[in-house]
């Protein structure tokens, strides 16, 4: 087996698609803190705080045995109330979150379609489920209708997107899909991982600011980003909470966080509700950024939201720019294969709220600089 798994990691280093785990340094533009709250020390008081008063620092058991606490109860009601929601379930991490409500509510004689950008964690969750799987091509809503109309559509069917998706930074039409999963019957479900804390009033979300809550099965809200904590939280009524407490295996069978960590994501929350300033700036920034790469000729996909894909094809290229774009002092990563389409390896871009037009300014001298060096090489 060790042999087998040496000739794997030699197949990947060939490829040029090993992955190490450097750390980052310099300009950050690879974070997903993009309110740039990470840091804020009413984050600390609040841990510190709950340290102080919490009696244990472990939480001794899953949710549905010893690990349940008053905070975690108080936290899932203040998020619910905060998108205006009947109720939400927290997960330890998006990824359980995706993979917990998927598995759960699909069963194999249903079709669920997804979106072919659709991030890892859905594509694991949907495998989870054995239900029968349409991956329509990224966001062709024509494709789409086709497949709700055709005779493979058995069971029920689950449309899944993400509001903003995470590698190619572009937004899911979230009112046409309502209305198409509406004609077919069909249920809607949104991972708002990149909008969470970023879109709509006080960072509700894509959902909420399109008007369509009532409308989407479930949401999907991570915390590790903009909401700078960790975990994320199913959105939705109050009977899918209850079922995901009885058939979401990650949730069921899997050790709660301590109850400090909700104290952490409850400041947390507070914090994003009032980030009124960094969310106005980190719009202003990535219009801004947006300009200057398409002045500059710089193939960054259909998006314009915070996340910008930067994409140069090969890996080998990415990995050039990346390393480069390091040497100057930013922290940029490569994107490859298989988290993107082979041949549409790239920089993945994001903005946050600690950046200024000069950091910027200074980005695309350097990009386009290495690009010149790119032209001399060819
Ligand atoms: N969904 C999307 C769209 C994501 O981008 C991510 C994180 N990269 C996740 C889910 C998983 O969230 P977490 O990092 O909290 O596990």
């Amino acid at each position: 087996m060790l042999e087998r798994i040496a000739a794997r990691l030699a197949a990947l280093r060939k490829a040029d698609q090993l992955r190490d785990l450097r750390m980052p340094s310099g300009i950050p533009l690879s974070s997903n803190d993009y309110l740039g709250l990470a840091a804020h020390p009413r984050l600390k008081e609040a841990i510190a705080g709950a340290l102080d008063r919490d009696s244990r620092f472990a939480s001794t058991g899953s949710r549905l045995l010893t690990g349940n606490h008053e905070r975690w109860e108080r936290l899932e009601r203040e998020f619910a109330d905060f998108i205006g929601v009947e109720a939400a379930l927290y997960f330890p991490s998006g990824y359980a979150a995706n993979i917990g409500l998927l598995s759960s509510i699909l069963k194999p004689e249903d079709t669920v379609f997804s979106d072919a950008a659709n991030h890892a964690s859905v594509i694991d969750g949907i495998r989870l489920s054995h239900a029968k799987r349409v991956i329509f091509p990224h966001l062709d809503l024509n494709y789409l209708e086709d497949a709700l109309r055709s005779d493979r559509a058995a069971g029920e069917r689950v449309v899944v997107v993400e509001s903003i998706f995470s590698m190619d930074g572009d937004r899911a039409p979230l009112s046409d899909l309502a209305v198409l999963c509406e004609r077919f019957n069909a249920s809607l479900i949104v991972d708002e991982a990149h909008t969470t804390g970023v879109v709509g009033l006080q960072g509700r979300g894509s959902v909420d600011a399109t008007g369509r809550a009532d409308r989407v099965l479930a949401t999907v809200h991570t915390c590790g980003k903009a909401l700078a904590s960790m975990g994320a939280f199913v959105a939705g009524s109050r009977l899918l909470r209850e079922f995901l407490i009885n058939h979401a295996r990650p949730f069921i069978f899997t050790t709660a966080l301590p109850p400090y960590c909700a104290a952490h994501v409850s400041e947390a929350i507070a914090l994003t509700r009032e980030a009124d300033v960094q969310r106005a700036h980190l719009k202003q920034l990535s219009e801004y950024a947006h300009r200057r790469m398409r002045a500059a000729a710089f193939d960054t996909g259909n998006g314009d939201s915070h996340i910008i894909p930067v994409i140069l094809g090969s890996n080998e290229t990415a990995l050039r720019f990346a390393s480069h774009l390091t040497a100057a002092g930013f922290a940029v990563r490569a994107i490859r294969p298989p988290t993107v389409p082979e041949g549409s390896s790239r920089l993945r871009l994001s903005m946050n709220a600690g950046l200024t037009v000069e950091d910027i300014d200074a980005l695309m001298e350097a990009l386009t600089s290495v690009r010149e060096a790119e032209v001399v090489r060819e």
